[in-house]
């Protein structure tokens, strides 16, 4: 089969690998239907994070179950399924407390040998934990960016909002306007919040935001922002505050803009980062959220997906055939592409 490798920082290919096979008992063959380019492969792919020559990649994909190990009994063979960004056993202390990102039998696609979602088929350990069903088996095509975004940005945005504490009402600001950013807005307007400030200078991604329930649009950056967010709230700051980017400037840029016992929902995969702990003191802001339990969330955004109240799909604004998918990376890494898209069947 053909799968996604990572050779080089900016040097990734579509090889030929070998076929999956069921390892153990608990084990699913998924053959991929669509899978995407996140923003967090971006930071291997600029050799920001290492990663090994030769490793499978890709974290994010939907497909039909070919084949099950005799210990599956909650997805069977033919059904379209959702795999979030990890796997997990849903069974352990941690899955339990809906900390799925946490599993102890969990881990990434692409480590610890299993593969990469970006794959014409995935290995799924842990199936029954980790997989969730779509119902009525093979949806549209036009419904498939939807479910394909539960897997990661859609999860994670809601993720950043939980953690922010959003609630009816509120006004929330979102740093960062990468596909995760979008769906915080996405998850800020469908938990009630009453206005929301977009941090975007790009029209495309505010488009998407506005679209998502945008009040507000500032295209300044950096200090410039933080003053025009303090003004647009009457020097007060705002309620709830995501952080969807993992630079040290979206972080500072969202404590500098949080009310005072307000907390900041962080999901950015953090790179160079100190805690702004002075001010976390000073003005009593908290931090919330961390790598997302999307596994935990699958379910009520599936339904809302499935109910048409939700389109976070609509971040996908590139779609290429899967052998073009390292096209994907360089459109993203350009910031000619919010987020990347191939179909395979
Ligand atoms: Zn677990």
């Amino acid at each position: 089969m053909r799968a996604l490798v990572f050779n080089a920082a900016f040097d990734v290919t579509v090889d030929e690998v070998p076929d999956p096979q069921i390892q153990s008992a608990g084990d699913a063959i998924v053959r991929v239907v669509a899978t995407c380019v996140c923003g967090s492969d971006l930071w291997y792919y600029r050799g920001v994070s290492p990663r090994k020559a030769g490793s499978r990649i890709g974290h994010e994909f939907v497909g039909v179950v070919e084949a099950i190990g005799t210990d599956v009994g909650s997805v069977a063979v033919g059904d379209f399924v959702i795999a979030p960004f990890m796997f997990s056993d849903g069974t352990c202390p941690h899955c339990l407390n809906g900390i799925t990102s946490s599993c102890v039998h969990g881990g990434f696609w692409g480590s610890q040998g299993t593969d990469g979602g970006q794959g014409e088929y995935v290995r799924v350990p842990l199936a029954d934990g980790t997989l969730v069903v779509v119902p009525g088996g093979q949806p549209d095509a036009e419904l498939i960016p939807h479910l394909l975004a539960l897997s990661d940005v859609c999860g994670t945005g809601h993720h950043a909002a939980v953690g922010a504490g959003v609630r009816p009402g509120m006004t929330v600001a979102v740093v960062g306007d990468g596909a995760v950013g979008l769906n915080g807005v996405l998850a800020a307007k469908r938990l009630g919040a009453e206005r929301i400030i977009a941090l975007s200078r790009n029209p495309a991604r505010q488009a998407i935001a506005t679209e998502f329930g945008a009040t507000d649009l500032i295209e300044a950056r950096g200090q410039d922002a933080v003053g025009a967010v303090v003004e647009l709230t009457g020097g007060l700051g705002v309620d709830a505050t995501l952080e969807c980017v993992g630079s040290a400037e979206a972080m500072t840029t969202a404590f500098a803009i949080a009310r005072p016992g307000s907390r900041v929902g962080f999901v950015g995969v953090p790179h160079d980062i100190e805690f702004p702990v002075n001010i976390a003191f000073q003005n009593n802001v908290g931090l919330g959220g961390g790598l997302a339990p999307v596994r935990t969330y699958l379910p009520e955004l599936l339904a809302d997906v499935l109910a048409g109240r939700i389109r976070p799909g609509l971040v996908f604004d590139l779609e290429v055939p899967f052998d073009e998918l390292p096209a994907g990376y360089a459109a993203m890494d350009e910031r000619r592409a919010v987020k990347a898209m191939a179909r395979l069947a």
